[in-house]
């Protein structure tokens, strides 16, 4: 049993973590300040006297005796993380520096959910670890991508100036159940609208590619990581390998959910990636992980999730 701090734990991924951990009889404290995330994400946690709940920002310091810490707390939607663009690479440079500032003090082994933002609009497809990506440092998404990419650097630089002992995992895409119905972000977006009857809205002509992975396989690949010995630090590559165009995916939702909703095409965002698909070799490798849930397959249960909180 170990005592883990999971920021951000109130968030969609953060609240699958705290749940696959507390049932295998961890202690877990879930520090989140409710900018996205809420305390319907993880009520159901709340009666376990092993999970604790702190309503705490991750830009200031923030003191406790754990083991492993998850650092996940950021927005993670373009339309959120655009909101307040100063804050969010607050959340990420500051937020780094603070964990790993504890980690460094009590020696705790820290965990940052990094991105495939960091790799930008890529020209190197699929993306492997190596490629160091096709970042705009003064765009829209430049508040994310960089702030990210900052982090990234801050581990890596604690960990050799320090010997922190830490653990990258870029993530790409993921969608599941908790996610904000609100959230902007294109599983969602699709079904929830899909669900209300509401035109489906596809952003540019729908071309673009993304790769779709299911929160529960990211939750597995993120606790294997973390139980990596301190010769593998990453960062290391999640997601599922399958590319879809948006289009695709809109037609797989119609079809899923029986809808009449109809397609509509909208002004593609500025920076917008055209393509994203992870090179999961490393994964593979040393974590013996890949992917298990096709996306038919968590569209069906996202789908079902939904149609209950939205009734
Ligand atoms: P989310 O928005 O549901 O979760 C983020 C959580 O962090 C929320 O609960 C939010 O309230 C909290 N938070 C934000 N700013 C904070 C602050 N200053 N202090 C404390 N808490 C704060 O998004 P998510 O999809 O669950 O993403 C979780 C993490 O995974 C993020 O770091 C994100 O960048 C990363 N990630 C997610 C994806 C994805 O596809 N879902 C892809 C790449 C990386
Ligand atoms: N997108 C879309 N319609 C929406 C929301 C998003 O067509 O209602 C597109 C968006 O332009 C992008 C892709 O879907 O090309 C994935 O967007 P998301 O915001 O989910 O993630 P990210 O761009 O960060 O990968």
């Amino acid at each position: 049993m170990k005592r883990i701090l999971i920021t951000g734990g109130a968030g969609f991924i953060g609240s699958h973590l705290c749940e696959r951990l507390l049932n295998e009889g961890n202690e877990i404290v879930c520090l989140d300040n409710y900018f996205t995330g809420t305390k319907q994400n993880i009520i159901h946690l709340l009666d376990n006297h092993n999970f604790e709940l702190v309503r705490h920002d991750i830009t200031s310091p923030y003191f406790v005796e754990v083991d492993e810490i998850y650092n996940l707390a950021c927005p993670a939607s373009p339309v959120h993380y655009q909101y307040n663009p100063i804050k969010t690479v607050k959340t990420s440079v500051m937020g780094a520096i603070n964990v790993l500032g504890l980690a460094k003090r009590i020696h705790a082994k820290v965990l940052q959910a990094s991105t495939s933002e960091v790799y930008g609009d890529p020209e190197v497809h699929p993306q492997p670890e190596m490629y160091w990506g096709n970042v705009n440092p003064i765009g829209v998404r430049s508040c994310y991508d960089e702030g990210k990419r900052c982090a990234e650097t801050l581990f890596m630089d604690y960990h050799r100036q320090n010997n922190v002992k830490i653990k990258i995992v870029r993530i790409f895409n993921t969608y599941g159940p908790r996610m904000n119905p609100d959230d902007g972000r294109v599983v969602s977006n699709f079904i929830v609208q899909a669900l209300q009857g509401k035109d489906i809205t596809i952003y540019g002509d729908g071309t673009q590619t993304r790769s779709f992975q299911y929160v529960d396989d990211l939750v597995e690949v993120m606790i294997r990581m973390m139980r990596t010995g301190d010769d593998f630090i990453g960062p290391v590559n999640t997601g599922n390998p399958c590319e879809f165009t948006m289009l695709e995916l809109a037609e797989k939702v119609i079809q899923l959910t029986g809808t009449k909703s109809k397609i509509v095409f909208e002004p593609l965002p500025s920076d917008d990636p055209k393509q994203r698909k992870p090179d999961i070799t490393l994964a593979k490798e040393r974590l013996g992980w890949e992917p298990k849930i096709p996306l038919e397959e968590g569209l069906v249960k996202t789908i079902a999730y939904f149609k209950d909180t939205l009734k």
